[in-house]
């Protein structure tokens, strides 16, 4: 019998994780050719999450928890999971039932058809502002141009993945963490489904905008190293133009033609070469920043404590 594991990472997720525990075994008992297994993973929640998982494992043997030492964020709390997985198939959804369970036998079927990778992919975006949906494909765009590597667009990390793409998952380990270029680096055949996604069914969604332009960014350094190369593109524009006012400022006085005053001009220049300096250097220190957090080789999360489902044994 085949196993299929469902990794849920749950931050202060109270509220909805009756409601999800429902609908998962629902599934879980519909599709009995398969074995589930409920892997949770505890963010450091403030609120009664882990007791609550806790309490359904006690009932219920599919259901497996990490619970982190503190809050790791998302990315940090996925990968414990992926280091935990136990089935030949690994399905990753949101604690708030933004991704409808219900999905999970249609990505089933196309892995038996032999795809590694099925992720579903949103065709509608209700109950997001016009600002946030504009943003965001402005944003993919221009990911996109800049690497060879096909980005998945409207794709959360809501996903099927097969036991071997999570063995490649498994060997990234970059501290800041993008999942979205990491399951776009592995490859692997993917195959997408659509659906509509919910609204979240209840709390609040822990991102904000300071959150989202930090994802931004360190899914643009994840892909690639291109902004470096912008500026030095910008060093060598700057520096020709330069070069050719140079010789036109030295030649022109050969023609009789005064100097004269020049404070606006020198003041544009100088501001506007400031202004590319900083950024190049901010671009710069973007990276550089991340080097020095890669360097320190620290853990990427730490388990207070792992209950396996099963008898199984680990893996
Ligand atoms: N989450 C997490 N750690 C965090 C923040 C969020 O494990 O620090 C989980 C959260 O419990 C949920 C999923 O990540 O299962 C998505 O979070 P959320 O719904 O807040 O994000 P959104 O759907 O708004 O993008
Ligand atoms: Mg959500």
């Amino acid at each position: 019998m085949k196993s299929i594991t469902v990794l849920i990472p749950a931050y202060n997720e109270e509220q909805v994780l009756p409601a999800l525990f429902e609908r998962l075994s629902t599934l879980a008992d519909r599709e009995s050719q398969y074995s589930f297994e409920f892997l949770f993973v505890n963010d450091g929640s403030r609120d009664r999450t882990l007791e609550i998982i806790k309490h359904h494992a006690e009932q219920d043997h599919r259901v497996s928890y990490i619970n982190l030492s503190r809050n790791f964020g998302k990315e940090i709390a996925m990968i414990a999971g992926i280091d935990h997985v136990k089935g030949d198939a690994l399905v990753i959804v949101d604690a708030d039932l933004q991704d409808p369970p219900e999905l999970i036998p249609e990505m089933i079927k196309l892995w038996e058809e032999g795809y590694d990778d099925v992720y579903a992919k949103r065709r509608s975006r209700e109950g997001e502002t016009w600002l946030k949906k504009f943003t965001s494909k402005q944003y993919y765009a221009l990911l996109q141009s800049v690497t060879r590597i096909p980005i998945q667009e409207d794709t959360g990390d809501f996903r099927l993945l097969d036991r071997r793409v999570v063995e490649s998952i498994k060997q990234f380990r970059e501290s800041q963490r993008n999942a979205k270029a990491i399951f776009s680096q592995v490859g692997f055949n993917k195959k997408e489904i659509l659906y509509d996604r919910d609204p979240r069914a209840a709390g609040e969604t822990k991102w904000s905008y300071v959150k989202l332009l930090d994802l931004a960014i360190s899914g643009i350094t994840s892909f690639t190293t291109a902004p470096l190369r912008v500026a030095s593109i910008l060093g060598i524009l700057v520096s020709f133009v330069s070069f050719i006012y140079i010789i036109y400022l030295l030649v022109r006085p050969l023609f009789g033609e005064s100097t004269g005053s020049g404070y606006s001009s020198l003041m544009a220049v100088i501001l506007f070469l400031g202004g590319v300096q900083l950024l190049s250097l901010g671009i710069i220190g973007e990276y550089i920043g991340r080097i020095f957090n890669e360097t320190k080789h620290r853990p990427l999360y730490l388990v207070e404590q792992y209950h396996a489902s099963h008898k199984k044994a680990k893996k």
